[in-house]
């Protein structure tokens, strides 16, 4: 989605990542089935079983470089938050200032 109020960029999460990026304690999990759990692979999975394994607050299932070009390597089985987080919606807002500051 492109925002009135930022007419300069348009939202391109392939060129962005910040979300991905925001927090330690993001994503986690919550109501997907035991199957589609057990399609990620265990080694993005958090210690606690309860999310997606961060290093420095960044999903461990993200690869490239923030800001400029990142895909996220488990896309089809990716969490419900990660789905349902919609390019300029409020936590998209918060995570592009977090990383982008006044830029973003
Ligand atoms: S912060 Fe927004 S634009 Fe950036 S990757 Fe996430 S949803 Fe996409
Ligand atoms: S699972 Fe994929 S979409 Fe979700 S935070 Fe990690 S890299 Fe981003």
């Amino acid at each position: 989605m492109t925002s009135a109020l930022s007419p300069h960029h348009d939202f391109d999460c392939q060129s962005c990542g910040a979300c991905c990026a925001y927090s330690a304690e993001w994503p986690r999990f919550s109501l997907e089935t035991e199957e589609e759990l057990e399609q990620i692979p265990a080694d993005h999975v958090a210690a606690d079983l309860g999310g997606m394994r961060c290093e420095n607050d960044r999903c461990t299932a993200l690869e490239g470089t923030l800001g400029k070009f990142v895909a996220c390597k488990v896309y089809a089985v990716r969490p419900i938050v990660c789905r349902t987080c919609m390019p300029g919606d409020d936590e998209c807002l918060m995570a592009r200032q977090r990383l982008f500051g006044a830029a973003a």
